[in-house]
Order: C-alpha cells, then structure tokens, then sequence
C-alpha cells in the first residue's frame, strides 16, 4: 500500500493492530542482531548459529537436497548464502533476498602502530564512503581476527563492554581551528589524519619508542600477538557504542551501520520463520558492497551463482531455466528525506522515513548510469503481492538527480539473468558513525520479505 504524494502518510496511520504489537518487539532482536555484529564476520557467525538453531545445514558439494531442506554457505568467514529447498522443480526459478553486511569503518593498517609526543597511535586506512570528520572524537572498538602463521587465530574485541577500555581519533581544539575551519569539509580532514589514539604511557625499561614498546607489551600479554602478526590481521575500528532507541517516542533506531544491516536482518528473519516454501527461497548475506562488490566476498564473485548452480546440477535441473525464472529483491537501504538539508532533495521521489520500506525502481547516478533498472511489469507483480499481505511502501529515488547517487548489489544479480528490483528501509545519516531508521520501516521489510518467500 502506498501513497502516491509527498503527503505521505506514516506507516503507524494504517498498519493493523497486529503489527502494530510486532513491530517494536522486532526491532529489539535486530539490536542484539547489529550490536554483535558490528563486521560483516561478526554477522555471519551470528546468523549461522541462528540457522543452526533453526536446523539449517551446511551445504555439501554434489548432494542432492530435497524439498524442505535448509542449508547454508559461508564464503570465507565473511558472506554468507543460506536456502531452503522449495516443493517446486527448482528451474522454476530461485527467490532471492539479497543483503549487504559489511558497513563504512576504519580498517587497520598492516603496519599500523606509531609513536608521536609521547602518544601511541594505530595508522587505518578507511573502507567505504565516509565523511572523515565524523569519525573524530567518538569512542571506538577494536574488532576482528589476527591470523597466525601457525594456523591459531586470535579473536579481537575491545570497547563493546563496560569495562573495557575505547579507542578514539582526536581532533583541533576549535579554539585553534581558524585555518582548519576555513577549509572545505573533504580538505580538513584526510584519510591519513584517521589515527587511532592507543596509548600514552611508556615502558620505563625500553630504549626508545617507550609509549609504543609499552603497548605492545600489553598487547603481547593479554593477546600473543607481536608487531609483525598485524601484516595477517583482520582488524578494524567501528563504532563502540550499542544501538539505541531515539526519541521520546522511542520510534526509531539510532546505531552503527544499518546500512545494509537493517535489510540483512529482515531478509534472514523471513527466511528462519518460514517452515516450507513452494519455491526456493535464498537470502544472502554478501560483503564488499560498501567498495563496488570486487573481492572473492563481494557479490562480483561467482561463489553466490555457484552455490544455485549446484543445487540445479545435482538435482538434474536446467540451471539457465532456473535463473531466468528467478526473481530477487535487492535489500539495500535507501536515503531518507533530511529536512535539514532540502536543497538535495525531491520529495515527491524521495523516501520520507516511517512512511514504508523504499523502492527503488534503479539507482546509480547521473542519468541512471551504473545500475540495473526493474521492468515495469516485474515491479506490478511484486507490488500486487504486498498489498495483499498489507505491506506498506513507498518508491524512491536517491535524492535530486544530480545531488549524488550510489549503487547496489542489483546490477550484479541482473547479469545472471535474474529479474530483480531495490527495496529497503530509509536512513538518515547514511554512512554516519550512527544512522538513523525507523522500527515500522524495519518491520515492513520483514513483511515484504516474508511475502516474497512463497
Ligand atoms: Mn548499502
Ligand atoms: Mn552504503
């Protein structure tokens, strides 16, 4: 259901009672979802013991697997593809919901450890699109995995608790900032500026560096990790704060990256509260969206179509079949009207947040360009089954058309020959240390993908 203007109206106006009840009970397991998933690893590790809960499998190469059979890939630690078996012959297509799960941060440098004035600092080098001087002054943690030539890998996180110490960039104090303030936003602060403040007392015995030989000591005690072991490491800073709920109202979520975690998580909840499907429902989590989707982990990698292709093979199934009667839905966020900054916006095709999960019909930048677009007749098919489960949507382009743009992971399902279209929850603040959602939006998607799952 959708309204056709800028007057939208608020998905809190027309759901039901019984999502009304639903809605916000759903947004606290997406909490827990996003505050122990604050790496794409994190989040796959997360959402298997999930499906393991739910019976879900491994997948085995060349079985043959039946109808209400769950299984799931994971793709070097970092993506992930999980299915059930669907009652129908499987070339009568897959349906596919499709999510990123990696989110802008600071990686750290293989070499990143420094000594400057009596400080100890790590160097990073930042991984998507962020605006550098937000990522100053708020408390970070460190988190990821450091690989050992051994073959021992070392769990790395510190600032989630309480009691552990956080990790932070600094900036000018603005009683010195005249020149800084004079400069452009991208020109203030550059990536090599992004260092991580780590330490700032020295070990008395040490000949020099004495602030960083201290640091590694400790890091060495608590970790068994040496300087070197960095060069092996998986290691970034995000974010140390949990998710909170914003406003007297508590209607929304103020968190770390639901861009794309706040389709993820819909999509796989849809997926574990299905018992059967008729077709072949696949919800996949992929990585390296945030940098165009290259890498053996991105969506670009063969390792998603492999996967359905598999299943074809070993079931004696015309796979090209299979994917041209497939349909996948491109979970990705989309940017929420700012009232603050009207002047990149077009209201009447741009998401209002809480007024419904957002379509869109393509995305990409100047003139459509660097995107797939959805056929007007896939989008009705889809639409005429939302309604019918009440699910609340509007359409939405990314902003004015030449404020910007952005792309997803669509084009990439759209080159193996399946029909696919955009949709997610709106956000504020996108790419932000913390972004804002709306619960209702969040819930709607669930329905939308719980419908699109027969
Ligand atoms: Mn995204
Ligand atoms: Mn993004």
């Amino acid at each position: 259901m959708t309204d056709l203007f800028y007057e939208r109206k608020k998905v809190s106006e027309k759901m039901t009672k019984h999502d009304r009840d639903n809605a916000y009970s759903f947004a606290e397991g997406y909490k827990e979802f996003i505050d122990k998933g604050k790496l794409e690893r994190l989040c796959v590790k997360y959402a298997v013991s999930e499906a393991e809960k739910k019976g879900f499998r491994p997948f085995e190469y060349g079985k043959e697997y039946k109808p209400g059979d769950k299984i799931y890939l994971v793709q070097k630690e970092k993506a992930a593809v999980f299915a059930i078996i669907g009652t129908n012959p499987l070339d009568e297509g897959f349906d596919i919901v499709a999510a990123h799960v990696d989110n802008p941060r600071l990686d750290i440098k293989g070499m990143p450890l420094y000594e400057d004035t009596g400080f100890a600092y790590m160097r990073t080098h930042y991984y998507g699109g962020i605006k550098k001087y937000q990522w100053t002054t708020i408390p970070l943690m460190l988190t990821g995995v450091v690989y050992k030539k051994d073959g021992t890998q070392i769990e790395i996180s510190i600032g989630n608790e309480k009691e552990d110490p956080v990790f932070c960039v600094t900036d000018l104090l603005v009683h010195l900032s005249y020149e800084q303030a004079k400069k452009p936003l991208g020109e203030a602060f550059n990536g090599e500026m992004l260092n991580i403040l780590i330490g700032s007392e020295p070990d008395p015995d040490a000949e020099k560096d004495k602030i960083k030989t201290n640091i590694l000591k400790l890091i060495k005690d608590k970790y068994g990790i040496s300087e070197e072991d960095f060069l092996s490491a998986d290691l970034s800073a995000v974010p140390a704060e949990k998710s909170r709920d914003l406003g007297f109202d508590k209607s929304m979520i103020l968190g770390f990256g639901h861009d794309d975690r706040s389709c993820a998580y819909p999509a796989f909840k849809a997926l574990m509260d299905k018992q059967s499907v008729r077709r072949t429902a696949v919800c996949v989590f992929a990585d390296r969206e945030e940098v165009g989707s290259m890498g053996i982990t991105g969506l670009r990698s063969n390792y998603m179509t492999d996967f359905l292709i598999e299943l074809c093979e070993n079931s004696h199934v015309n796979v090209r079949k299979a994917f041209a009667n497939s349909k996948a839905l491109s979970a990705d966020v989309s940017a929420a009207v700012d009232p603050s900054f009207p002047e990149v916006f077009e209201k009447q095709n741009n998401a209002l947040l809480g007024c419904g999960i957002a379509f869109n019909k393509f995305t990409g930048r100047g003139g459509k360009a660097g995107a797939s677009e959805a056929g007007g007749k896939f989008i009705a098919s889809i639409l005429n089954e939302l309604d019918k489960n009440s699910v609340i949507y509007q359409f939405a382009e990314m902003g004015r058309i030449d404020a910007g743009g952005g792309g997803t992971v669509s084009q990439f399902l759209a080159d193996r020959n399946i029909e696919v279209i955009d949709v997610g929850v709106p956000v504020i603040s996108m790419h932000a240390p913390y972004e804002v959602i709306s619960k209702n939006d969040l819930y709607m998607l669930y329905k939308c993908c719980e419908t699109f799952y027969k």
